[in-house]
């Protein structure tokens, strides 16, 4: 089964006009010796639109962090409705990432909703799933991961994973340094692999996993060889364009 490598940037509350600038340079100078996978950057929402306009006509898609898990515009004060994230150029949103699990209460039946909204909005959601260091050492990685993704199995449906992407990122790997081990990340990602297959074996075949966690120029060679990880979600390194460059060619 051949699935195309994908590597996602997570930027998330960092840079500025300035900042984004440089950054952009920097990966648009590199970006077209990346022929065969899939690349794409995820601005804070205020910049999604002029990072949008840098990116026109490049091979670098847009993606925004978070949407409203509402579908029609209305009183939702600070919110943002996925119609809008499109309508500046988004193709990808990121959803349940652990920081919007853990510090502002999102829970999995919300992220399904969300994944709904954003499909429902011709975007297309990467759901984020993972479980935290105490799970882990109590056995329950696998008993987190089905339910995270259960829920949006529940509420979406299997068919709604022909236009998603699923991001394993164990919560003891992201932005810590320490790294889920291949071995790690190829159990968890076969495991859900295997949870997508038991209600259809195509569809599962075929759906981008990609893993997220200090993923860094050194260590996402190996990480990429692993069978069921096809790619990456990036924080930490996707700020610097020569590491997140680095990063994208390991999973041409
Ligand atoms: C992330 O925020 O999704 C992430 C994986 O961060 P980092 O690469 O910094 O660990």
């Amino acid at each position: 089964m051949s699935r195309r490598g994908f590597v996602a940037g997570n930027w998330k509350m960092n840079g500025d006009r300035a900042s984004n600038a440089q950054l952009l340079d920097g990966l648009l100078a590199g970006a077209n010796d990346l022929d065969g996978m899939d690349m794409a950057v995820f601005p804070p929402a205020v910049y999604l639109e002029s990072v949008g306009q840098r990116l026109a006509g490049s091979e670098i898609a847009l993606g925004a962090q978070n949407l409203c898990e509402q579908t029609e515009a209305g009183a939702f004060t600070g919110e943002i409705q996925g119609s809008m994230l499109k309508d500046l150029g988004c193709s990808y949103v990121i959803i349940g990432h652990s920081e919007r699990r853990a510090l502002y209460g999102e829970s999995s039946q919300l992220v399904a909703r969300k994944m709904a909204a954003a499909q429902q909005q011709g975007l297309t959601p990467i759901l984020c799933v993972g479980e935290t260091l105490e799970a882990r050492e109590a056995g329950e990685t696998e008993a987190v991961l089905a339910e995270q993704l259960g829920a949006a199995l529940k509420h979406c449906g299997i068919a709604a994973f022909e236009n998603a992407v699923v991001a394993y990122e164990p919560v003891w790997a992201i932005g810590t340094g320490r790294t889920a081990s291949p071995e790690q990340a190829q159990q968890a990602h076969a495991f859900i692999r295997g949870q997508l297959a038991a209600q259809d074996a195509k569809i599962a075949g075929l759906v981008q996993l990609l893993y997220g966690g200090s993923v860094k120029p050194g260590n996402a060679a190996e990480l990429f060889a692993c069978e069921d990880v096809d790619g990456g979600l990036i924080g930490g390194a996707s700020l610097k364009a020569e590491d997140f460059l680095a990063i994208c060619a390991a999973a041409v």
